[in-house]
């Protein structure tokens, strides 16, 4: 561990520190906090933070609603955008029932436990994210909406790109933050960025997912922005994805490389793709976790929808990407920041290690542009599609047995009832393209 209790109370007295956010991650990926004063700090330290869980969807029943915060110490962390005299400082939590155990439902629990599984066979993973999302304007009432004045594209700078100075606030908050930012750019469509951080152990890149998210959110504001991680905020221009790269590790040797291969890579890296592409239709229900995930995962803007992987083309659901440090890495290329972080890895890395486990051999490479192919060709090739809806994902979710013993049967059953209600109401709806298209002609 990086801090002691001790370091932590000595930080906080000399730094002038007023309050500290307990932090913590629902279900559904949303941070929640409590603060409480620099006095109760030491109480906190010693796990005797209480909250309401009841209040939460799929957390507790009323019966067992008390339920216990316990700082991870090597979170501590300043924020740089909070008062400077009497700072505000966080602390991410894990959540544990009254008696002391781990909370079933607690997603950074579940990533927890994939992390000791691959500990368990001698391997440590390091994961690098690149976070995609608008900028938009806010409306007198400080609202927001999804207009932008930008005429930005891939890797404008100004006066095209007018999100440079957010972008360069946000990147040294993290870095004061501790988050090491690899780099930033505009992406794409106007008024869209990315941001791409440097590889890091699984537990701290859910942390800094978590973190980052926030601060980008705040930071963005203070510019009079609204920044939105919406996968897909309007028809018709490229959606924000959350691409993630792993690389494994045993003793600090590179799993995934092998020179004797033809691109580089090792038997257990062609397994960790076969377990990914076996249960990646159950995983985008926790990857994409919304309708609207759904609408990014089209033809024509940069996200994949096809279950592939190719060496060279960008377009498939797997990519091998060229790194600058010769470390090999395996690159997921559907997720969206709308999902939980801590899930979105945890399914991931257990789907990747089951191949390995299970010796999955992945397809061939497809280095062709997918869309370009006939139905049978696809077929012969063994490409299919990632699934096309919310509903759809869940359904897969639901029947993946593998999955759902990583996530729990417990909290699969609360997060697929809710992702069943979300998918239905969406369903009830009647939309304005409906309206536009059918109400005058029929
Ligand atoms: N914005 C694209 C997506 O939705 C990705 C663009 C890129 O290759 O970085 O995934
Ligand atoms: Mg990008
Ligand atoms: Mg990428």
């Amino acid at each position: 561990a990086k801090y002691t209790k001790e370091a932590i109370l000595q930080m906080a007295e000399e730094e002038d520190v007023e309050f500290i956010r307990l932090q913590f991650t629902d279900m559904f990926g949303m941070m929640k906090n409590m603060a409480i004063t620099a006095g109760q700090l030491e109480k906190a330290l010693n796990n005797q933070c209480v909250f309401d869980g009841s209040s939460f969807e799929g957390f507790v029943t009323i019966e067992e609603a008390d339920m216990f915060l316990h700082p991870d110490l090597d979170t501590f962390a300043i924020l740089p955008w909070r008062p400077q005299q009497g700072k505000v400082a966080r602390l991410i939590c894990d959540v544990y029932d009254r008696e002391g155990n781990f909370y079933a439902k607690s997603s950074r629990t579940i990533l927890q436990k994939v992390i000791f599984e691959a500990k368990a066979m001698g391997y440590e993973f390091e994961i690098s994210p690149e976070c995609e999302f608008f900028l938009f304007h806010t409306d007198e009432d400080g609202g927001a909406t999804s207009v932008t004045h930008d005429k930005g594209g891939y890797l404008d700078l100004g006066p095209l790109d007018l999100g440079e100075n957010a972008r360069r606030d946000m990147v040294l908050t993290l870095e004061e933050m501790g988050i090491d930012v690899e780099s930033s750019f505009h992406e794409v469509a106007a008024g869209q960025h990315e941001l791409d951080f440097c590889p890091a152990a699984a537990l701290r890149t859910a942390d800094q997912l978590m973190t980052a998210k926030f601060a980008i959110r705040t930071i963005a504001k203070r510019h009079g922005l609204h920044a939105t991680f919406m996968p897909k905020p309007k028809t018709g221009v490229h959606g924000s994805g959350l691409h993630l790269s792993f690389s494994l590790f045993h003793e600090g040797k590179d799993v995934f490389a092998d020179k004797s291969d033809e691109y580089g890579l090792s038997k257990e890296a062609y397994y960790f793709m076969g377990g990914l592409m076996k249960h990646i239709s159950g995983i985008a229900a926790i990857t994409n976790p919304l309708v609207n995930s759904y609408k990014r995962l089209t033809p024509g803007y940069g996200a994949p929808i096809y279950v592939a992987w190719s060496a060279k083309n960008r377009s498939p659901l797997i990519r091998i990407p060229l790194t600058g440090d010769g470390i090999m890495a395996i690159e997921l290329r559907c997720p969206d920041s709308a999902a939980n972080p801590y899930l979105a890895l945890a399914v991931c890395m257990a789907a990747g290690l089951d191949g390995i486990k299970q010796k999955i051999v992945p397809p061939s490479p497809v280095d062709r542009n997918i869309s370009d192919l006939t139905e049978e060709e696809r077929n012969a090739m063994q490409i299919t599609l990632l699934p096309g809806s919310l509903g759809e994902a869940v359904a897969e979710l639901k029947k993946d047995d593998f999955l759902c013993q990583v996530l729990g049967q417990e909290f699969v059953d609360g997060y697929i009832n809710a992702k069943e209600e979300e998918w239905h109401e969406y369903l009830r709806q009647v939309s304005d393209w409906e309206t536009e298209k059918y109400l005058y002609r029929i």
